[in-house]
């Protein structure tokens, strides 16, 4: 693969910039000359958003500044819920491709591009524990649980596919560190930018809108399946990982701090706060983690966390999703519960909910 293929097919790579900013290049100039690019770009992100198919172009040069540009107006907007949208796009894309990657090589560049220091060893490829354990934080993948790995001097000796987990995950908390950072564009490419983004900001905004459109805090509201593993945990019995996860990604969805998630926990055998918080924080995104979303009834009905015989609306069938649930509820039902008030997330956002 010659370096205008490889950029095509990895256009996060520093030698893919290097070729549209040459010395003396300024963002404005390299905007002017792409206006179109941005237009696309701000479509794309609107069907990213709106959970439509979207493809990237496979011509090497336009999917370069494509990515160039979408990275830009992501910066520019800064949109947590665009971004992740966007962001996991190009992991899935960048793990098909490295997965297939027969060129050592490139798997090596692209380690050192996201910081992760491999080394080749016959058909397979050594991480240091330390970089292997920071980028193997999906939930549900056995094959990144680190006692699956065979283990040598330091390092996990890893497939080529398990190679390529750890670097879309390492991929993607760049990705999302880099877009989420405050960044003070000039006028001029302000002046270029913002008409052409107007419409998806206003979609940001219409999906916080639509996320904070829960009620107030109302555990009476809560689905059977939450209800629980609340009480579960306040008998002190050891939850369920799978448990522990949906709990967390319900409590954060409907607008609970973390320090509020984290007292749920309280009473659990094995807890731990240290680790309890870096848990929360990883799985609601608000440390280095994606924010993950909350399983719909179908997966929990899988897992054996389903309890709809306890509820006629459960029952009935009409409920797809625990959020759906406690949305019929509690906006049926607006008294305060037994936790009390708690502080939204979204307050700010949102202040006449409260
Ligand atoms: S139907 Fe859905 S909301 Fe109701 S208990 Fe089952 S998983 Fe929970």
């Amino acid at each position: 693969m010659n370096t205008e293929e490889m950029v095509g097919v990895y256009p996060f790579l520093r030698r893919a910039l290097k070729g549209y900013f040459h010395q003396g290049t300024s963002l404005q100039s390299f905007l002017e000359s792409n206006e179109t690019n941005i237009k696309q770009s701000v479509n794309q992100l609107t069907s990213i958003t709106n959970g439509e198919e979207a493809t990237f172009s496979t011509r090497s040069d336009d999917r370069v500044i494509d990515y160039i540009v979408t990275k830009i107006v992501l910066t520019y907007i800064r949109d947590y819920f665009i971004s992740a949208r966007y962001a996991i796009k190009e992991r899935n894309a960048l793990y098909e491709n490295l997965k297939r990657e027969k060129e050592p090589r490139i798997l090596k560049l692209v380690s050192q591009e996201l910081n992760v220091e491999i080394e080749k060893q016959d058909e397979r490829y050594l991480i240091p524990i330390s970089s292997f354990l920071k980028n193997a934080v999906v939930f549900n993948d056995k094959d990144l649980k680190l006692c699956n790995q065979e283990l040598r001097d330091g390092n996990v000796i890893a497939s080529q596919n398990v190679l390529a987990k750890i670097l879309r995950e390492a991929f993607y908390r760049k990705y999302m560190q880099e877009v989420n950072e405050v960044v003070e564009f000039p006028p001029e490419v302000d002046k270029i930018l913002r008409p052409s983004v107007a419409e998806i900001i206003s979609r940001g905004q219409e999906i916080r809108q639509e996320r904070a459109n829960l009620g107030p805090l109302n555990e009476k509201s809560f689905p059977p399946c939450l209800a629980e593993i609340i009480d579960q945990m306040k008998k002190g019995a050891n939850v369920s990982h799978a448990g522990r996860f949906f709990l967390v990604t319900f409590l954060h969805r409907i607008g609970l701090p973390n320090d509020e998630i984290l007292k749920y926990f309280g009473e659990v055998p094995d807890f731990a706060e240290k680790v309890t918080k870096y848990q929360i924080e990883h799985i609601t995104g608000t440390g280095r983690g994606r924010e993950y979303s909350v399983p719909s009834c179908q997966t929990l009905g899988s897992l054996g966390l389903c309890y709809k015989e306890r509820d006629p609306l459960c029952a009935s069938g009409k409920v797809s999703h625990p959020l759906g649930f406690y949305r019929t509820r509690n906006l049926g039902n607006r008294s305060i519960g037994k936790g009390g008030s708690v502080d939204r997330v979204d307050k700010s956002r949102n202040p006449q909910k409260q």
